[in-house]
């Protein structure tokens, strides 16, 4: 008999975003002229600030094991951001840092979900997120939702959608990929419904909180009573540019900060003690100031992106309020075909543009909407012209 993977291994899907950009690269590597815009990561350095604070960290022989939820330092800055921000109170033993806002969310899953246990997903929902659910054995229930809602879900329907066997629900705002943000009346909503549901809890995925062109951050948290069943993840990955460093990290109620720390304390430990050090300073210094100058970049990217593709035949563009991606609904286009090959649905329609018009981007179908794609705006202006021109061209194809 050969060895062969888990089943656990066969059920899990590669990361869209994750192939996708790999896919990008080895076209690159061969030298075809390809635009990027799969991966989602800003195309800004590191502010010098939080580069020297690693540096310091490096000379003062901070080189060490650290507490596997981060230093007192970090954990500490971390307090004071919520408190500073979002209006909440975690104390430092309600606070964990990891590598990465991804290893936080897949913490609590593990931590809160046992096989069986629906977890309920508001698509277009992050990728990542149904493949954490499945590692736990828990069944993601996805709640469509379309261009028409802005993407995002009503009341009525997350109601519908809890029975007894809920135990998550997990959402994103700004959301990765439909750019939506949740108000704080729709805020407030949602936290009614989930209010009569004692045993579910609320994943709120903050991690685009300051890439909003709202200005108006609601964190779930801070909803009267929500405070208790409710974990808040957070990263310095999008608002400080600083994805390589990889660093997230939750707040939450002592008991499920106590079992994340005891899941990372078997696989990772801390994230590197190098790396808390650099978003320490990030965490302290005035956030929106260090954001400020992405965030009208991208707050012109964004017109560029909405404005050009709105012009393509079979895109309907809806206008993004934070993060970095267009997610077009591009279903007009299904059935259409070019030079005996049809494009059925998204994934062949992103795959034709990879092709064709040498542009990557992911298919909505890895975010629970398979009626769209994503297209990243975080990259340079001439970049994103470039790479409308080329959709425009190769839609235009097809017939
Ligand atoms: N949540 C969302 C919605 C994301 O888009 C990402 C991707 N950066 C993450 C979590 C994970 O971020 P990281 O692991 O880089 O902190
Ligand atoms: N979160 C980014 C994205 O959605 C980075 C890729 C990833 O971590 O999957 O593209």
């Amino acid at each position: 008999m050969q060895p062969t993977t888990s089943q656990l291994l066969q059920r899990l899907s590669e990361s869209a975003t994750i192939a996708m950009a790999r896919k990008a690269r080895e076209l690159k590597a061969q030298g075809v002229d390809v635009i990027s815009l799969s991966l989602g990561e800003p195309d800004f350095d590191t502010p010098a600030a939080m580069k020297q604070a690693g540096i310091d960290a490096i000379e003062a022989n901070e080189t060490h094991y650290t507490p596997v939820p981060g230093t007192p330092r970090i954990r500490e800055a971390i307090v004071h951001k919520f408190q500073r921000d979002n209006g909440l109170a975690y104390a430092m033993d309600e606070v964990v840092v990891s590598t990465g806002a991804k290893q936080s969310l897949a913490n609590v899953v593990l931590s809160l979900v046992d096989p069986g246990d629906e977890v309920i997903l508001p698509a277009p929902y992050w990728v990542s997120y149904e493949e954490i659910v499945k590692v736990a054995g828990g069944i993601p229930v996805v709640l469509p939702t379309s261009i028409d809602d802005d993407y995002k879900i009503q009341p009525q329907a997350l109601e519908a959608a809890i029975t007894p066997k809920t135990r998550l629900v997990m959402y994103s705002s700004p959301c990765n990929p439909s750019g939506s943000v949740y108000t704080e009346e729709e805020t407030a909503a949602l936290a009614a419904v989930l209010l009569r549901h004692d045993r579910v809890v609320t994943i709120s995925d903050e991690i685009y909180e300051l890439i909003n062109f709202t200005e108006k951050h609601a964190s779930m948290a801070a909803q009267p009573g929500m405070w208790e069943r409710t974990v808040t993840v957070n990263g310095v990955s999008k608002g400080f540019a600083m994805t390589g460093w990889r660093l997230g990290y939750i707040g939450a109620p002592k008991w499920i900060a106590a079992a994340c720390t005891k899941i990372q304390g078997q696989f990772t430990s801390a994230p590197s003690s190098i790396t808390q050090a650099a978003a320490a300073a990030a965490l302290e210094a005035d956030p929106s100031a260090v954001a400020a100058p992405m965030v009208e970049a991208f707050r012109r990217r964004r017109s560029l992106m909405v404005d050009g593709l709105s012009k393509v035949p079979g895109f309907q563009v809806n206008q993004p309020m934070g993060a970095f991606y267009v997610f077009p609904d591009v279903s007009a286009l299904f059935g259409k075909s070019h030079a005996g090959g049809v494009v059925k649905d998204a994934n062949d329609l992103s795959f034709y543009l990879l092709e064709q018009a040498q542009v990557a981007s992911v298919s909505g179908a890895a975010f629970g909407t398979p009626e769209c794609i994503r297209l990243s705006y975080a990259a340079a202006d001439d970049v994103l012209e470039e790479a409308i021109r080329r959709i425009a061209q190769a839609c235009a194809l097809l017939h």
